[in-house]
This record gives C-alpha cells, structure tokens and sequence, in this order.
C-alpha cells in the first residue's frame, strides 16, 4: 500500500484525488471554494501556463500558489499529452523530434521550443510541489513501432529532465527541494509498459505517472496496462493514473496500487449538468472494483423540474446542503453562471467522499 506523500508543501493522504486546475484554476470555482470542500492539491498545466499568462508572469507573481492562492501542494503535469494532441489534430501546429518539440502558436505565429530542461526548468520557474517530466506521448492504438519509439524517447527524455533536475536543485539550495515524478508509456503492449517502467525505476524518480491512456477508454481494457506497470515499478513508489478519473476506473486503479488521480471528468461534467451521486446503500461502503456505487444524475432531464430533494440525500456539498435538485435545474435552465459552480462543487465533493472511503480499510 503506498504511503502517505510528503511535498515541501504538506503531506497528501493517498490515494488523493487532484482536481485539473489546468490554466491555474478549476473553472467556474475559486481555491477557497476548493478548500472548503476538502481538496488538498490540484494538477496544473505547464504547458498551459507557458502559453497563457507566461512563466514570466506567474514568476512574477511570487510563484503559481500565490498567483492562484493555493497553498497545498501543486503538481504541475508537463504538457507532453497535450502538445502531442495538439500537434496530432494539426501538424501545421509543429513537430516532435528526437531532441525537442517545436510547438506554434497559431494566433500570435509564436514558437515554443519544448526540449526536457527547459520543461524542468520552467516548473522551477511556476514553483511547483511536483515536477513531471516531459514524455512523448502515442495514441494507445497506433503501431508497435511507434510505440518503441515513443518508450525510447520517454525514457531518454526522462534521464535528461531527471539531470536538470537535479541541477537546478544543486543550483538553488533554497529550502526543501520539489519532487519530480516520469511518465510510463507504451500503449497497449505488455512488453512495453514494462520496459518503460522498468528503465524509469532504474533511473530513480519519486512518484510514476501512468501515461497515455484516452479518457474514454474501456474500464475492462484499462486494468491489464495498469497491472504491468505497477508490478514493474518499486511497490512503494506512489503511482498516479493521469488523467485516469471516472469513478469506476478509480476503484479499479486504486485496487492495483496506484494512489493518485487527476482528472478534468467531473469539471466537465458537472459543467454539462452530469452528475455523480453514490446509489442508495453504498452511502458508507468502500466499493471493491465492479461494484455498481454510483448513478449518473441528469439534471437536465425534465423528471428534476419538480424534485424537491437534493441531488443526493446525505451529500454534504453547498449544492446539497443548501438547495433542491429542481432549483439547480431551473438555473442550468435559465443559463445561471452559479448552476455550473455548484454543480462542479457537488462532483468534486463527491470525489472527496469516494476518496475518504477508499482510505478507510474496509
Ligand atoms: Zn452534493
């Protein structure tokens, strides 16, 4: 079982679920909204950031908690998936290489000139608590060949963010150093999956993301890929599903040792008026993989227009606590900017509580 996680910024009780503050922010929600319902870190984006506002500006700022106002601990995700997707929709957007991605800016014509260090270096420049390192990311489905390939550069990529790394921190000495996680990839082959993930153990990182997986992916199909990473990697060493999140695939994950979980999921669903709430009877239950514990409330179906009970009996959220399903229906109904903030509330809120029963032993 993994341990509790210490960051320079607190120590994560695992597993830990990290909300997608992707451009510094969950949209719709401010941190102190966050705070109160008791998330304890969030994911950002480098990449993003680079984009938007700039490192520059964040820096300036005194760093991504202060310019967000978060002081818990900040994972800052590389950007290789969404470079890489950006690119795949778009070549003219730029270029993977051996050594280096170039990525442009079709708005402002701008170039960013992605290599390992300077991706390291830039989550130096944010401030970040954890600092991911560059991968190249596939499609799960392409061709063995550029599989290899990917899992050679992800490896090479990561030896060479792993020495800035460790630059920089010899470089600083100022105060308790972040921790810096890599990135397993290899789709959907076993051979790969575990050479990718032996070859990062061998150089040594903190924490081990598992990469690469589309969002919508099937639950079935998901378990074997996680299953050989995790066994080729140090059994203590804490294990994240990027962006692996919906609720089932949680519990599976969990199940198999991985301890921390980033998803934009519930944001976005909760956005569209999807949301999660746990089926009656497994209000206090640890679900075990394959359990049916939660249920998809719509709450734009017309059936919520006269339900005068919260989405769910019991849940503790501001939506909940203070407000009936027929009245957040009526205000996605009429276009109100606060039917998203609670609705996003509620889902993370129900995150908070699967998290809390997966902690507990039984
Ligand atoms: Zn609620």
């Amino acid at each position: 079982m993994a341990e509790p996680l210490d960051t320079r910024r607190g120590t994560l009780a695992v597993p830990t679920f990290l909300p997608d503050a992707t451009r510094a922010g969950v949209r719709g929600v401010s941190s102190e909204d966050l705070r109160a319902i008791g998330i304890e870190g969030v994911v950002v984006n480098a990449f993003h950031l680079l984009r938007r506002p700039g490192a520059r500006v964040v820096q300036a700022a005194g760093g991504i908690h202060r310019f967000m106002d978060w002081d818990g601990p900040i994972l800052s995700d590389s950007g290789g998936f969404q470079v890489w997707s950006l690119i795949r929709q778009d070549p003219n957007r730029g270029i993977i290489r051996d050594n280096e991605v170039i990525f442009r800016e079709p708005s402002t014509g701008e170039k960013w000139n992605l290599t390992p260090e300077r991706v390291v270096g830039l989550q130096f420049q944010l401030g970040s608590d954890i600092v991911v390192c560059l991968d190249d990311c596939t499609d799960a489905e392409a061709p063995e060949a550029e599989q290899e390939r990917s899992v050679e550069r992800t490896v090479r990529w990561a030896r060479r963010s792993r020495e800035e790394f460790d630059r920089q921190v010899r470089q600083r000495r100022d105060g308790v150093p972040p921790r810096i996680f890599a990135v397993v990839q290899g789709g959907g082959s076993e051979a790969l999956r575990r050479q990718c993930a032996s070859a990062l153990a061998e150089i040594g990182f903190d924490g081990y993301g598992f990469g690469g997986w589309p969002l919508d992916a099937d639950a079935g199909l998901l378990a074997d890929p996680l299953r050989w990473v995790a066994d080729a990697l140090p059994p203590e060493a804490p294990k994240h599903a990027l962006g692996i999140g919906r609720p089932d695939h949680v519990v599976t994950a969990h199940a198999l040792g991985y301890s921390m979980f980033d998803c934009a999921l519930p944001t976005r669903d909760a956005r569209h008026g999807r949301l999660y709430a746990f089926r009656s009877g497994w209000e206090e239950r640890r679900p075990e993989p394959g359990d049916p514990f939660y249920r998809a409330v719509r709450i734009h179906d017309p059936e919520h227009r006269v339900a005068h009970a919260p989405i769910e009996e019991g849940c503790d959220c501001p939506a909940c606590s203070r407000h009936s399903a027929a009245y957040l229906h009526h205000l996605f109904k009429v276009g109100d900017l606060s039917a998203e903030r609670l609705a996003t509330l509620h889902n993370l809120r129900f995150y908070v509580r699967l998290f809390q029963r997966l902690r507990s032993a039984a």
